[in-house]
């Protein structure tokens, strides 16, 4: 018997919903595979109707059932910071801890040497920054995450939150619900973004779907990564590279941001390189709140450099209530939202269930799931984190 330890974001205020009848929705649409083929979660069963709320306290992950039925413990708590917290209480014993991006149980160094007995850290979602894989690999615990679950739905977000920076949506819609009619007032910072320069920073598996999404609105597309991408993606989507950040931002109205948070990228977006930027340049960023200077970006906001920042990721999470980001000018924030749709839990919810079938069952976890096993960074690990720490 397991002991597991799921820690979830806390229940809605109002109350948890049934389903269907306090949904927006009755269904989800049945996906085809990704797009670079690999196949959607595999399971050999869910309990869970998908479209419900799952990545909340009640909601388990749907994954109950499955675990108390194979004679192992679930313990669920969305109270996962400091000494006194459940999360801490609980770890000591767990064999297998799982959370997710949007409300992250951060595994540093000490709770790893307190958790003895732990095995695997699952990461519902993607981006296992919140554990510290280094100590996991010196204590061979595996980190599985289920990678390409929530990337379009994060692509999605994206191209919202471009539109309503460029487009100035959000005091426009205030000034609607607020009785008004100021049309000058509404458009004095609104603008069309085609024929805008857009920028990718990391063309993964957001990043490209990102520029797929755009191409269509007639802007140039630009990117950097640390590889060049096929000439014909390249020629297809009319993309022009370039060889870093720092010639890549120069260049561009738009700046999007899509790679992991690593020792690479932490603070990247700092004072200096925003100076390098057109003035009034907007920037989204859903990658990792850390990958930005906090100060840096208000700093700019505040000045004029940036016309507008937006993204779903802070740094810590969840923000204190007097982060700066809540309030900065121009800001078109979101908390922790973007790959945590109805239909993303879904999809990482059976991604977490596939995961746990394989580990209980001693088969093999998909290398595309994998990030630390064995000592060793494995898998999506091995190309995403091994280098760049
Ligand atoms: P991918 O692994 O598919 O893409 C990441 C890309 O970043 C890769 O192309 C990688 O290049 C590139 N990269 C890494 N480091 C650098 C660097 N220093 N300079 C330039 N490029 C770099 O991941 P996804 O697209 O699925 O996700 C990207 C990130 O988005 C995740 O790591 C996570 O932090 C965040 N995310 C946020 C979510 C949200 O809800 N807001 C949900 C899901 C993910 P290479 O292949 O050469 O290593």
């Amino acid at each position: 018997m397991a002991k597991v330890v799921l820690v979830l974001y806390p229940d809605p205020v109002n109350g948890f919903p049934e389903f269907p009848k306090d949904y927006a929705r009755d269904s989800l649409p049945e996906l085809p595979d990704y797009p670079n083929g690999q196949t959607l979660p595999n399971p050999k069963g869910i309990d869970f109707t998908p479209g419900a709320l799952l990545g909340s306290v009640t909601g388990e992950l749907g994954l109950r059932k499955y675990l108390e039925d194979n004679g192992h413990e679930l313990v669920v708590t969305s109270d996962k910071d400091g000494e006194n917290s459940v999360f801490e209480r609980e770890l000591v014993d767990a064999d297998v801890i799982i959370s997710q991006p949007f409300w992250p149980a951060y595994l540093t160094p000490e709770r790893l040497a307190k958790s003895k007995n732990l095995k695997i850290a699952v990461t519902a979602g993607i981006g296992s920054d919140h554990v510290d894989l280094d100590t996991a690999n010196e204590l061979g615990i595996t980190v599985a995450e289920v990678t390409y679950s929530n990337s379009l739905s994060v692509a999605e977000h994206t191209v919202m939150q471009v539109l309503v920076l460029v487009r100035d949506f959000v005091p426009q819609h205030q000034i609607a619900v607020d009785g008004g009619w100021n049309i000058a007032d509404a458009v004095e910072r609104s603008y069309d973004l085609e024929g805008m320069d857009v920028g990718v920073f990391a063309a993964g598996r957001i990043g490209r779907a990102v520029m797929e999404r755009l191409a269509p609105f007639g802007v140039h597309l630009h990117y950097t990564d640390r590889f060049r991408l096929p000439a014909e993606y390249e020629e297809k989507y009319n993309l022009v590279f370039h060889e870093n950040i720092e010639d890549l931002v120069k260049n561009i109205d738009v700046l999007t941001v899509h790679a992991p948070l690593t020792d690479e990228t932490s603070g990247l977006l700092d004072e200096q390189l925003l100076s390098t930027m057109r003035r009034g340049s907007y920037i989204v960023n859903p990658a990792r709140g850390a990958i930005a200077d906090r100060d840096a970006i208000v700093r700019a906001l505040e000045s004029g450099q940036l016309a507008g920042y937006a993204g779903d990721v802070w740094a810590p999470q969840p923000a204190p209530v007097d982060h700066p980001w809540r309030t900065m000018p121009h800001n078109a924030m979101t908390t922790h939202t973007s790959g945590t749709s109805l239909s993303a839990q879904a999809k990482y919810a059976a991604g977490t269930r596939e995961i746990l079938e394989c580990f209980f069952e001693g088969r093999e976890i998909r290398p595309e799931y994998l990030i630390v096993q064995g000592g060793n960074y494995a898998g999506t690990g091995a190309h995403s984190y091994a280098e760049k720490k």
